[in-house]
């Protein structure tokens, strides 16, 4: 193992266990200054013991650093390995088991920490036949969001990496923003041009219910949108969630072939359980998706399936469990 690919496996664990703090951001510190050094640099200063003289690396990731280089186990690694796997209940391995790709990510062109090969390197280790990439749009400016110029240069990208990558396919796609009107942050022509198109809710959370259930069925009925993201918005235990009427929300969904997302994030686990048996009774479909900013985000699936399974969501109508051509068909008609 190189000492880079040990570092890029240790913020990958760190990222599952969603570990933010101190030493989750050292560790990526470390990675950015191994990366940009040459490699016999590196080595020679293991050897020499002076990996801790530079600036962002410490005693912890200058062990990595040098365990790697030894060949033999790396501590440090092999302990993360054991303690972040992402638990899984034996019903939620059922759902989990049938699921072909993921909807849902983000990649450096918005506010993602990692490139689309490698959150697509990532899936294809995962097991995923498919992915979406689904960078956000220009309103959410705190998140680079795409504008259609960037969008298109990503799509022509995507192309190339599909060629490199397959039989794996990326598919394009955007979480773009449902503004306060219930309109797009992208126009039709724009959307239409991509494969999964994810509609989500990320300003004006706490806008009063009839305005919001206006907004959000407003949205749901684009016929270019396949996803209704993340519905009620919630961060446990920091936001509560938006107020909305879910009967008119779900039977839209049901409507206009919308399906509701079963979102795998730990801070939103959203939609909560009880909204999540009223989409199921509305005959919704549904799309199980990490949402992931880093590519040990990826492995969140089963957060969603344990749902999923508790719920008694039928998998028959989890959208990401079917073949990619059979996805782009429903997509395509919806
Ligand atoms: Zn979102
Ligand atoms: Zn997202």
């Amino acid at each position: 193992m190189t000492p880079v690919a040990a570092l890029e496996r240790v913020v990958h664990c760190l990222d599952r266990a969603h570990d933010t703090g101190f030493k989750a951001k050292a560790f990526v510190r470390a990675l950015d200054v191994v990366r940009s050094l040459p490699a016999d640099e590196v080595a020679a200063r293991a050897a020499a013991g002076t990996l801790t003289e530079l600036d962002g690396i410490g005693e912890s990731s200058a062990a990595v650093i040098q365990q790697a280089l030894a060949g033999g186990d790396v501590e440090y690694l092999a302990d993360l390995e054991a303690r972040t796997q992402v638990p899984l209940s034996e019903a939620g391995a059922v759902y989990r088991e049938a699921l072909r790709g993921d909807l849902h990510l983000h990649s450096r062109w918005s506010d993602g920490g990692a490139s689309i090969e490698a959150m697509a390197l990532t899936a294809i280790g995962l097991g995923h036949d498919y992915m979406v990439v689904t960078d956000h749009s220009p309103r959410l400016t705190v998140a680079h969001g795409l504008d259609a110029e960037r969008l298109a240069r990503q799509v022509h990208d995507v192309a190339e990496l599909n060629e490199r990558l397959a039989p794996f396919r990326i598919l394009t796609g955007i979480e773009v923003d449902i503004l306060e009107d219930g309109t797009l942050d992208h126009p039709d022509d724009v959307l239409a041009g991509l494969d999964v198109v994810i509609a989500s809710v990320h300003s004006k959370l706490r806008m009063a219910e009839q305005p919001m259930t206006e907004r959000m069925v407003r949205a749901v009925a684009n016929p270019h949108v396949d996803i209704l993201g993340h519905c009620t918005g919630r961060m446990i235990g920091k936001r509560d969630p938006s107020a909305f009427d879910p009967d008119y929300v779900f039977a839209a969904c049901a409507q206009f072939h919308t399906a509701v997302e079963i979102n795998c994030r730990p801070e939103r686990l959203d939609p909560p359980r009880p909204l999540l048996a009223l989409a199921i009774e509305y005959g919704c479909y549904f799309a199980i998706d990490t949402d992931a900013h880093a590519t040990g985000q990826l492995e969140w699936l089963p957060k969603g399936c344990d749902r999923a399974a508790e719920t008694g969501v039928p998998l028959d109508r989890v959208l990401n469990s079917w073949s990619v051509d059979d996805l782009l068909a429903w997509v395509a008609g919806g």
